[in-house]
């Protein structure tokens, strides 16, 4: 792309921004020495910045989002013309690509019934949280109310979505939290809670299990986890781990609640993350590769059963889920979003992802091989991590500035955006993510190798 205005153009622009924004998750102190970044156009995997550097993007516009890719012009066309047909009227009515949508939707999730649309993921979830609690108030007279949510994972920025974060780094400051959200142990196999153990992954969910009977079966509602934790690390569940889970929540009784907010639409390969695991959630919810970042929507997608909840008592006033969003009436996310389904459909970006994410693995594990810095490569689809650690025997994790060392040299000496997963625990800000848009090629992942290969060999000589 031939970005045809100058550095000099956008010095107006960088300047109001230096001046004005608070940027997301950024020390602004950074900014008296260095420009604010400014993505000025997108196509396909590339951007380009405010000086006209192109830089290919690993990371799906930073926070694996934008899984079909930039400048994606029907996606354009379809929201212009539903904004201009109509654009907005409240969710209490419904619109036609609200209606179209949430058929194809529940096409791709056999057993899942209905579609309660918002507009972030975080919105998603307290929407979850929120029937779980009706639920509780309605069937068990208050009782079952608590929601056990899973260290290292992480549901949102709100303060209940928070209340809920296995995150210490996200979570440290913004206390006192909502009552009634109990943590569960992660179930990160490398970083083992339980020695070198055989059936790990029944060991983990044994965990869970356990939380339960502490705090009393007949108080817990819910239970959310991520298909495969995404900023907490990069972590699949083990072997085992989703037959007891789901056991375990039949036993007693608790609505299983799976955040896709990530890995939702196509990223790990099939439409949703629960799908390689043979899950049967109670509510699924999503955000960010619903529509690619190209509108807002987010949806809370639940079985019939739970749907049935809420229409139990025709005599009682309240016995409606009494929510809204009021954007989530916003006609302009469903356009996106059909759009969106029928790129990831026509262009079999699913297989896509299969393949391109098989040889991406395939790469991680040679520059494993070669790098000792490396202790593990984790992931499916196009959705991995490399775990940085000063000593393959300890495991001891890299101190946080050296992660961070790889991933500006990255940037800097090539021009590829690569991720870093949160600090969950103080001092384990240690793994590397990868989560290029679904069109990627075996060209686009050897040059983001290449480009983490000579920064893990400069970082280290340093
Ligand atoms: N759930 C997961 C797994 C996420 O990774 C995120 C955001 O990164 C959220 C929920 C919150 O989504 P949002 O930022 O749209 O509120």
């Amino acid at each position: 792309m031939d970005l045809t205005q100058s550095v000099n153009d956008y010095s107006e622009i960088v300047e109001n921004d230096r001046e004005f924004i608070w940027h997301h998750l950024s020390q602004h102190k950074k900014y008296e020495t260095q420009d604010p970044l400014i993505i000025i156009e997108g196509k396909g995997l590339r951007v380009w910045n405010q000086a006209g550097r192109e830089h290919l993007d690993a990371v799906s516009g930073g926070v694996w989002t934008v899984n079909v890719g930039y400048g994606r012009e029907t996606i354009a066309d379809a929201v212009r013309d539903q904004l201009v047909k109509m654009n907005y009227f409240a969710g209490s009515a419904g619109s036609i690509p609200g209606a179209t949508f949430a058929n194809q939707l529940i096409s791709k999730m056999p057993g899942m019934s209905r579609v309660y649309y918002s507009n972030s993921g975080s919105e998603a979830n307290e929407k979850a949280y929120k029937i779980v609690r009706q639920i509780s108030h309605n069937k068990h007279g208050g009782k079952k109310s608590k929601i056990l949510y899973r260290e290292r994972d992480y549901h949102g920025t709100t303060i209940t979505a928070l209340s809920s974060c296995g995150q210490g780094e996200r979570r440290d400051q913004y206390g006192p939290f909502t009552p009634g959200f109990v943590e569960v142990p992660h179930c990160l196999e490398y970083r083992s809670q339980w020695g070198d153990i055989e059936d790990y992954g029944i060991k983990a969910a044994n965990a869970i299990e356990e939380v339960i009977l502490r705090e009393g079966a007949d108080t817990v509602g819910g239970l959310i986890l991520e298909p495969i934790t995404a900023g907490g690390g990069v972590i699949e569940p083990p072997k085992g781990y989703w037959d007891r889970v789901q056991e375990i929540c039949a036993k007693y009784d608790i609505l299983l609640i799976i955040d896709e907010v990530v890995c939702g639409m196509g990223r790990t390969g099939t439409w949703f993350g629960y799908q390689h695991y043979g899950v049967k959630p109670d509510m699924v919810t999503m955000a960010k590769g619903v529509a690619s970042g190209y509108a807002a929507i987010s949806c809370t997608v639940t079985t019939e059963a739970v749907f049935n909840e809420f229409k139990a008592d025709p005599d009682d006033p309240m016995s409606y889920f009494r929510d809204i969003s009021t954007f989530g009436g916003c006609a302009a996310g469903p356009a996106a979003a059909l759009e969106n389904m029928r790129i990831l459909e026509d262009e079999n970006l699913l297989e896509n992802t299969v393949t391109i994410g098989e040889y991406l693995m395939e790469k991680l594990h040679g520059l494993k091989a070669k790098h000792q810095i490396i202790g593990d490569v984790r992931g499916k689809g196009l959705f991995c991590g490399a775990e940085l650690v000063s000593d393959r025997e300890s495991k001891m994790p890299v101190d946080e500035s050296i992660a961070q060392a790889v991933v500006a040299d990255c940037f800097a000496n090539n021009a590829v955006i690569i991720g870093m997963t949160n600090r969950s625990l103080r001092g384990m800000n240690n793994t590397l993510c990868l989560s290029p848009a679904l069109i990627s090629t075996k060209s686009d992942m050897d040059e983001v190798i290449d480009a983490i290969d000579g920064a893990l060999t400069r970082v280290v000589a340093q």
